[in-house]
């Protein structure tokens, strides 16, 4: 699914078969998770493909490598240019992105000399499909962001996502949500999370949260269009029954909620902020954005 006999990866300054891809087993990455990567979609612009917010991806990339003791070998301008590469090479426009900033040996808990590149792409649907998922509370609270770099997109803390999308999935919902240390709604395993209650937007603010790039977008969509917002705490109970809610990011896009702990939202979903957003960041994404976002 990610890679076949003819996919062609970025693996330090050169370009290689994905098949052929091989690396060492010492990696502290592989043994503590000491890495740090991005998630990134490229889209068939009626310009050609395009790659949303490479630059801010990038940027965080970098943050990331830094906040971890990484060392990062490519400026953010390179890592575009071959991104834009890889795209061409694999003929693809509609593309998921992945870059992995990887470590070289060291089996102390001490950052290491070297670091390595890999950049790979592959086609890739919505992260939660295209239905409205069912989403479940989850008894894992997100990292706290005193004992890591919350903000920082780190191989390691993505075990905390693994165990909640699992835990969410074997009792039978689509998805998780998870809370921060406070019992606060924090963000989804790996989308942040905005609800609607009487006219407005909700959504955590930062602090406990990856800032994501979508969220980000998501914000200058409602203000360009007057949909107010508040970032501020509030608790499963203050989801509970409201008129809809929504995950957003980069992999996931915009994904509506049918229900929370099995507690329906109000509104239909085509009646709800959530869906005007969709519409709206589609055509952001698509950079039809004049067109279309004031219909
Ligand atoms: N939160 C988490 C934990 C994530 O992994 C992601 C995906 N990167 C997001 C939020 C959304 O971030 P973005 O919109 O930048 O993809």
């Amino acid at each position: 699914m990610y890679f076949n006999d003819q996919t062609i990866a970025f693996l330090d300054g050169r370009w290689i078969k994905a098949k052929d891809a091989t690396t060492g087993l010492y990696a502290q990455t592989l043994h503590y998770g000491n890495g740090v990567f991005e998630g990134i979609r490229a889209y068939d612009t009626p310009a050609g493909p395009h790659i949303f917010e490479a630059g801010a991806h990038f940027k965080r990339l970098r943050y990331s490598a830094d906040k971890m003791h990484i060392r990062m070998h490519y400026t953010e301008e390179e890592l575009t240019d071959l991104a834009y590469q890889l795209l061409a090479q694999n003929g693809l426009t509609d593309a998921y992105i992945r870059p992995l900033v990887f470590t070289g040996p060291n089996m102390s808990l001490t950052p290491p000399e070297a670091s390595h590149l890999f950049m790979c792409a592959w086609r890739w649907g919505k992260l939660l499909g295209d239905n409205l998922v069912h989403v479940a509370t989850s008894s894992f609270c997100r990292p706290h962001p005193k004992s890591c770099f919350i903000d920082a997109k780190v191989v390691g803390h993505y075990t905390n996502s693994i165990l909640a999308t699992t835990e969410a999935k074997r009792n039978g919902f689509d998805e998780a949500l998870l809370l921060d240390a406070n019992g606060y709604v924090s963000e989804g395993p790996g989308a942040n999370f905005f609800v609607e209650r009487n006219g407005i937007l909700y959504t955590p603010p930062l602090g406990n949260i990856l800032p994501g790039i979508t969220r980000r977008n998501v914000l200058e969509i409602c203000q360009q269009v007057g949909i107010q917002v508040r970032q501020q705490h509030f608790l499963p109970e203050d989801v509970y029954g409201a008129d809809g809610a929504f995950f957003v990011g980069t992999a996931a896009e915009v994904t509506g909620l049918a229900s929370l702990d099995g507690k329906k939202f109000r509104r239909a979903w085509k009646n709800t902020f959530g869906a005007a957003i969709q519409g709206m960041y589609k055509a952001r994404v698509l950079q039809e954005e004049t067109r279309e976002a004031f219909i």
